[in-house]
């Protein structure tokens, strides 16, 4: 073992037991019947972290998951629940709330895949993608959508899918929103920046609402992107992942999948390595090897990582040749409002309002907060400059859209064979004529709600606003997309769904079109771009996939 990996092990030896504690203090409140105390121990002991791994391991289930970010938790849990023998296994530790930091960038470099660095190439866009048990939802902002059927309609038309609706999937989301407790933000934990966002979109004339969000008892610390210390959140491992165990899944955290095992049209299970914590994944954390056989194997690795991985297996499910293309984001760029008065932004939740009233324009409004260092990267200037701009932060706001860019695609593919992604992708003329557009409105909402300047965050045109007329610079084609500061948090279609199996990669209950017994329960079987944050959307169509597994088991 490398010393990394002892660093690795000594730190997780110290949280071990907390993190034990952790789960079994949220198992204990899931269900009406209270556990008894022997239940309690076995349930403990079905999650293992990567203190105990100590020499190479085989083991058997019904079904095996891989990745326990929203669609994997959801899946085993569903499939455990209905009886069979699950294990769900994570690259990734356990986070407790010792673990979390507050300084964005630390906080990054333990949290996210490449310390939250990883890039497109083509058009330049940051993406984060989890490393964690629970994936996403850890370090999510909780925000819970669901689609219009306008997408939908889109989807089965294009697609030829013919139970991908609303009417189909609204009892999914009825009980994950159930499960999770999904409701809207309260006026309570709000904060000014996100009530200065309504009361802009009243003065405009533009419908808004408090963002549903899985939490149970936020306080509004708005530090969602760096784990939520008050554990109000329900990420999947609180949530989802404690109720797996619950229903007797085994829990294998620190297991990096790397080979899907197949014999013809069948999958026998999957094999790989133990990593140490906080090494990325990579080489140098890679220990003991493991293999898990199974009736049924369900990847949720998410969108990234779930076309490596079929690669790696002998470009497995391929058949279509859809296997990593079709890549898609929901690009999104914010920018940065002052206002004359305190606004306190630090307070409130992490995301609480937005408008979808431009959803059939291809794009949805939010309000954001980040850690200071992580927003600063919009700013402009250096030195004197950018420091009396940090002293500004107290009254400030910040605002973004999301695009829904349909036009814009990529590929996925396997950087120098090993399992990082290599993710090209090109924005569309048609979709930044989109993003210019929400710019604009969002610009336009922070002079409707009094404030006294904005920082546009786009090279090329004026770095600070201080009217409206101002603003329409934002509309115009001088914003183009090499000056926009965009991220790219929701990524899909790498698998995509299709009811013909010649043009994708699952059907519409997850299968494989070219495998009788392996599933894809992650955001890259989206046909195309959710419009809304696509969390619960992936739930649900894992929910109903695990339902359909679960009757052919
Ligand atoms: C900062 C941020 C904020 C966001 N905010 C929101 C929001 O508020 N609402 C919303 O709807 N969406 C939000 N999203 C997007 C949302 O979190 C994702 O769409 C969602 O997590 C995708 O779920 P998933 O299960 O498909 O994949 P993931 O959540 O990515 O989970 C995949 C899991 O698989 C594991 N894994 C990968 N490869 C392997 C392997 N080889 N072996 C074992 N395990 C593996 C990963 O470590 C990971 O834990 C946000 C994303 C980010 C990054
Ligand atoms: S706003 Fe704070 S308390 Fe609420 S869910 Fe996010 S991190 Fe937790």
């Amino acid at each position: 073992m490398t010393r990394d990996t002892h660093d690795g092990q000594a730190v997780h030896g110290q949280v071990q037991n907390e993190v034990q504690e952790k789960i079994g203090a949220s198992l204990s409140t899931l269900g009406s019947e209270t556990p008894s105390g022997d239940w309690l121990v076995a349930a403990r002991e079905r999650v293992r972290v990567f203190a105990q791994y100590d020499r190479a391991f085989e083991e058997q289930a019904d079904v095996v998951v891989v990745g326990s970010g929203p669609c994997g938790a959801v899946a085993a849990y569903e499939l455990a629940a209905a009886g069979h023998d699950v294990i769900l296994l994570e690259e990734g530790p356990p986070f407790t709330v010792r673990d979390f930091e507050l300084d964005g960038n630390l906080s990054m470099t333990r949290t996210m895949r490449e310390g939250g660095l990883r890039m497109t190439s083509g058009t330049v866009m940051p993406t984060m993608q989890a490393i964690a048990l629970g994936g996403g939802s850890l370090v999510n902002s909780a925000i819970c959508v669901r689609p219009p059927d306008s997408v939908f309609d889109q989807w089965a038309t294009e697609y030829e899918l013919e139970r991908t609706d609303r009417a189909h999937l609204d009892p999914h989301f009825d009980a994950i929103s159930e499960f999770l407790g999904i409701a809207p933000t309260p006026e309570s934990v709000q904060g000014r920046r996100n009530l200065l966002f309504r009361d802009a979109c009243d003065a405009m004339g533009i419908t808004s609402e408090p963002i549903s969000r899985n939490v149970k008892g936020c306080r509004g610390s708005g530090e969602c992107f760096t784990g939520c210390r008050s554990r109000a959140k329900q990420s999947m491992d609180v949530s989802y992942v404690p109720a797996a165990l619950r229903a007797g899944a085994r829990v294998l955290t620190s297991v990096q999948v790397q080979q899907i095992q197949h014999s013809g049209r069948h999958v026998t299970g999957v094999s790989g390595q133990v990593v140490a914590p906080f090494s990325g994944g990579s080489s140098r954390g890679r220990s003991h090897h493991f293999k898990i056989t199974a009736k049924a194997v369900v990847l949720a690795a998410g969108c990234t990582a779930t076309p490596i991985l079929l690669k790696h297996s002998d470009d497995l499910a391929n058949a279509s040749g859809q296997v990593g293309e079709n890549l898609r984001f929901h690009p999104g760029a914010a920018i940065a409002g002052v206002f004359p008065e305190a606004v306190d932004p630090q307070f409130g939740a992490t995301q609480g309002y937005q408008s979808l009233a431009y959803l059939e324009e291809g794009f949805k409004l939010e309000t954001l907060w980040a850690p200071p260092p992580l927003l600063s990267m919009r700013f402009p200037g250096y030195g004197a400059d950018l420091q009396a701009l940090f002293t500004e932060i107290p009254r400030m706001a910040v605002w973004d859209a999301i695009v829904s860019a349909n036009r814009s695609t990529g590929t996925v593919k396997a950087r120098w064979r090993s399992l990082e992604p290599s993710l090209r992708w090109n924005i569309h003329p048609e979709d930044v004529a989109i993003m210019r557009r929400s710019l604009h409105v969002i610009a336009q909402l922070f002079f409707a709600a009094g404030a006294k300047k904005i920082l546009p965050g786009v090279q090329g045109i004026a770095d600070v606003m201080t009217n409206v007329e101002e603003t329409w610079a934002l509309a115009s084609d001088a914003v183009k997309p090499k000056n926009l500061v965009m991220g790219g948090n929701h990524v899909f279609c790498t698998t995509r769904m299709h009811g013909d199996p010649r043009r994708g990669v699952v059907d519409e209950d997850g299968r494989c079109h070219d495998l009788e017994n392996l599933y894809i329960a992650d955001t890259g079987i989206f046909p195309q771009c959710p419009s809304v944050n696509p969390m619960l959307t992936g739930m649900a169509l894992a929910r109903r996939q695990a339902l359909a597994l679960s009757d052919r088991l």
